[in-house]
């Protein structure tokens, strides 16, 4: 059997992935090794991937032209052409699904199964793009005027900018790019750079389907810091969107960034979700999507559970159940097949962990389980064991995303005061409710219930499919991407009027004599 060393570096060469890569692709990978090196280290054990050199200014000019001069080709390209490139992009993807999602394993620390469903997750949207491509509608508008045509259509905005988080290394750019490019825009990327190489490795797969298609190169990739690289997208002109994905600190920053220059964005950021769980749930079905919201990825998803409102009238039930899953949850290598919960992305991560936990004992909440760091034999990774506390929902501490597995708990005596606890946080995203009685879904899915962007019922706040428009208000940003018409935020509207008649009527009667 080959060791582990072996094996990666046999990934890596499937996936084309160097000892230092370069972080900057443009129709072509630049050769430009010197610049800074962003090193790449795996979570799991703590040890050197990888370095990718970021994206210097020189290349960065290089490639916005170069994003903005494939542009002018692949827009000449019809909507379902570029379809049948997506469909190509698709199976090459399938292709690689185990090794990419191993790779998105070993940088992010996400289980096996966590890392090939976030490859599923590019499949499924490359699939969505595909059938996209032939239902690019506009509209057809009654006119006041006789013999006068309305319609409304969307055409392609150009170059995009999508700058990713940590914690979907690939998804989030696929959401992105792929319905940007049946939209017939050309897209630039900024992963963090924290996870550098799953880019790299998926910009190699995408790229080759390009050229064996004959294609303009329309994905490009840059690297480097956020603060300069990022701060640069925002800034620029050329760069006609920009998809932002990431926490709500920086969030804010970008998008003032781009409403400077009165650009478009997309904000997708932090969450601080919440699941009610009734006396009417079914319990095995609420422990189940409560632990999974909670403990998945480490609780380093944005639609991580952070806070479950249980009703007084099972509270003790559900709390002491709860904590028997915390105190059993098997921490460990994502690599094993038995594990839930791997490691954080790194050493700040474990300390906000440890920093959030005392603040909350501060602020007088109780620690039921967890909340210590977890030593894994022979793994010098960042391994916590998921905090389980008790809490009141007026403590600060409790609404702050805090990026690690912790949930607090609260308890409710009505359904309204559960509402009015869910929706007293600055964050809007994801949102449960757990209840067999109809009435009570019904009323935290109307306008009296959760404030959030994504709102289910006997499901965890976590796990959205692509189908849907994905995407949270207040502080979460108000962005929408993935699925249902979040395409329109890829193209620019056009209203469209029409005299195919003799005269020229105006509008509201107005008259205008010559
Ligand atoms: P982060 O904000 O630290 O970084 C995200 C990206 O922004 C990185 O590529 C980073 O380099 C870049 N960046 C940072 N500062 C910047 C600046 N001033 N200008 C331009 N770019 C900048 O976030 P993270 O730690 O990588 O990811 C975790 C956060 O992302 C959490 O808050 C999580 O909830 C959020 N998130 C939200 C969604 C969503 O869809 N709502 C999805 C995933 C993650």
């Amino acid at each position: 059997m080959a060791s582990p060393d072996r094996k990666r570096e046999e990934l890596f060469a499937r996936l084309s992935l160097e000892e230092i890569n370069s972080g900057t692709f443009y129709g072509r990978w630049s050769k430009q090794k010197t610049n800074a090196l962003i090193k790449s280290y795996s979570p799991i054990d703590g040890s050197l991937l990888a370095s990718v050199s970021s994206t210097s200014p020189v290349d960065y000019d290089k490639l916005v032209s170069h994003s903005e001069k494939s542009y002018k080709e692949w827009v000449e390209i019809p909507p379902p052409k570029r379809g049948s490139v997506m469909l190509k992009i698709g199976q090459a993807l399938r292709n690689a699904k185990e090794d990419l999602g191993m790779l998105v394993t070993l940088e992010a620390g996400k289980t096996i199964s966590e890392g090939k469903g976030e490859i599923q997750e590019m499949i499924d949207i490359a699939d969505f793009s595909v059938g996209l491509s032939r239902q690019l509608e506009g509209l057809v508008l009654a006119s006041e005027r006789p013999w006068h045509r309305m319609m409304e259509q969307y055409v392609p905005l150009g170059p995009i900018g999508i700058i990713s988080s940590f914690n979907f290394p690939s998804s989030v750019w696929s959401w992105n790019a792929f319905i940007a490019a049946v939209c017939g825009d050309t897209s630039i990327w900024k992963p963090s750079s924290k996870t550098p190489l799953a880019a790299v490795a998926i910009m190699n797969v995408v790229s080759s389907v390009l050229e064996e298609e004959g294609v303009p190169q329309i994905f490009s990739l840059m690297t480097g810091s956020g603060e300069e690289i990022g701060s640069k997208m925002a800034s620029d002109r050329r760069i006609k969107l920009i998809s932002f994905t990431g926490s709500v600190q920086s969030g804010k920053k970008v998008s003032l960034l781009v409403s400077e220059r009165l650009g478009k964005s997309i904000l997708e950021l932090g969450g601080n979700n919440a699941a009610v769980v009734s006396d009417h749930a079914d319990m095995e079905i609420a422990l189940k999507g409560v632990a999974f919201g909670a403990l998945a990825t480490a609780g380093q998803r944005c639609t991580s559970t952070r806070r479950v409102i249980v009703s007084d009238k099972i509270y003790d039930t559900f709390v002491k159940k709860m904590e028997k899953i915390y105190s059993e949850v098997s921490v460990g290598d994502p690599r094993k097949s038995g594990t839930l919960v791997g490691p954080l992305i790194d050493e700040s991560a474990v300390r906000k962990f440890e920093a959030a936990i005392s603040e909350a004992q501060k602020e007088g909440g109780r620690l039921l389980a967890g909340g210590t760091r977890a030593k894994i034999k022979g793994l010098d990774g960042y391994y916590v064991k998921p905090a389980l506390i008790e809490a009141r929902p007026d403590m600060e501490i409790c609404k702050t995303e805090t990026f690690a597995p912790i949930l607090y708990v609260f308890k409710y005596h009505t359904l309204e005061d559960a509402v009015q606890i869910h929706n007293s946080v600055p964050q809007g995203l994801s949102s449960s409710i757990f209840t067999k009685d109809l009435l009570e879904s019904e009323y935290f899915i109307s306008h009296r219930g959760s404030d959030c962007g994504i709102v289910n019922v006997n499901t965890g706040t976590a796990g959205a499919e692509i189908g849907g428009a994905f995407g949270g208000e207040k502080d979460t940003g108000g962005g929408r991407e993935s699925g249902s018409d979040a395409w329109k935020n890829y193209m620019r509207r056009q209203t469209i009027t029409i005299n195919y008649g003799k005269e020229l009527p105006l509008a509201q009667g107005v008259e205008f004599k010559i």
